[in-house]
C-alpha cells in the first residue's frame, strides 16, 4: 500500500506491514514502548486478527484494511466512549462515499444490514490509569475479505459489493484517520454521543442481546447512555442498561 497519502495528517509514527498476526498485538507491544499518541500499525493481511471474546477476524492480503490505532488518553477521556470514535470515523468513511452506514452496537459497522467492519478496542492499565488504548479496525473492501458463510454468526459484505464498484483503499484509510483525529478532541461533548447515536442500527426496533452466558434480553432499542452503554426498553416498560463488552446484539427474528 502506498501511505504518502496520510502525510498530512496528524498522526504520531506509522509501521506498515505486509502480513502480521495481528494489528491490535503489535499496537500493543508498541505502546507498550514508547508509541506516540496517534501512532499506528496497518497491515495489508492478518494470520490471526482477533475479534471480541477470542472470536476471529479475518483479512486476507489485499482485500481488505487493518489497522489499529494507539492512542495515549488523557485524565479526562471517557474510554467508554473510543468505540464510538471508531464507529463515527468508519461512517464518516462510508458516508464520504455516498453510503449509509449503521452502527451495529458496540462495535460493529453494516451497510444494507450487513457487517462490512469491525471495531475491538484494548486497553493498557498501569493501576487505575490507561497508559494506552488500542482502537483497531477491520474494514472488508471486496467480497474476497469475507469469511465463509459457515463462519460468520451475521451476514458480511464489502463496500465493493455496497458500492457497485471498487473502492480505494489507501483513500478511504486516509478519510477514517482524519476523522478520527478531528472527533477526538470532542469525545467528551454532548454533540460526539448524539453524532454515534444517531447511526445506531435497530433504532426504536426489538432487538435481543445474546450474553456469553446465552442469556437473552429482549428489548427495544432506545439509544446510549452517556458512557456509551445501550439503552433499551424491556417488554414491561423498564428501561435497561446494557453495557459493552460480553454482549452480541441481534435484531428480534
Ligand atoms: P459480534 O457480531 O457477535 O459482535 P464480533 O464483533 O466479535 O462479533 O466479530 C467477530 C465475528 O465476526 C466472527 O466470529 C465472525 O463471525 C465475523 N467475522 C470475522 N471476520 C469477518 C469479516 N472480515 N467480515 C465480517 N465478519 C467477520
Amino acid at each position: 500500500m502506498n501511505l504518502k497519502l496520510l502525510e498530512s495528517l496528524a498522526l504520531g509514527e506509522m509501521r506498515y506491514f505486509d502480513s502480521v498476526g495481528s494489528t491490535n498485538d503489535l499496537a500493543i507491544e508498541w505502546a507498550n514502548q514508547n508509541a506516540p499518541h496517534l501512532s499506528i500499525v496497518i497491515a495489508d493481511e492478518q494470520t490471526a486478527g482477533r475479534g471480541r471474546l477470542n472470536r476471529k477476524w479475518l483479512t486476507p492480503k489485499g482485500t481488505a484494511l487493518a489497522l489499529s490505532v494507539i492512542l495515549r488518553p488523557e485524565e479526562n477521556t471517557p474510554l467508554s466512549r473510543t468505540v464510538g470514535l471508531g464507529a463515527l470515523a468508519i461512517t464518516d468513511a462510508c458516508l464520504k462515499l455516498g453510503l449509509a452506514p449503521q452502527i451495529k452496537w458496540p462495535n460493529d459497522i453494516l451497510l444494507n444490514n450487513k457487517k462490512v467492519a469491525g471495531i475491538l478496542v484494548e486497553t493498557l492499565w498501569d493501576g487505575a490509569t490507561a497508559r494506552a488504548v488500542i482502537v483497531g479496525m477491520g474494514v472488508n473492501f471486496t467480497k474476497e475479505a469475507l469469511p465463509p458463510a459457515e463462519a460468520l454468526n451475521f451476514p458480511a459484505t464489502s463496500l465493493e459489493s455496497a458500492l457497485g464498484k471498487a473502492a480505494n483503499r489507501e483513500e478511504f484509510l486516509r478519510e477514517v484517520l482524519a476523522s478520527f483525529i478531528a472527533r477526538l478532541p470532542q469525545i467528551a461533548s454532548a454533540q460526539f454521543l448524539n453524532a454515534w447515536a444517531e447511526r445506531l442500527a435497530y433504532q426504536n426496533e426489538e432487538v435481543q442481546i445474546i450474553a456469553q452466558s446465552d442469556e437473552i434480553t429482549h428489548g427495544k432499542l432506545l439509544g446510549l447512555e452517556n458512557d456509551g452503554s445501550l439503552s433499551l426498553q424491556s417488554v414491561n416498560g423498564n428501561r435497561l442498561t446494557i453495557r459493552y463488552g460480553d454482549v452480541s446484539l441481534r435484531p428480534s427474528a
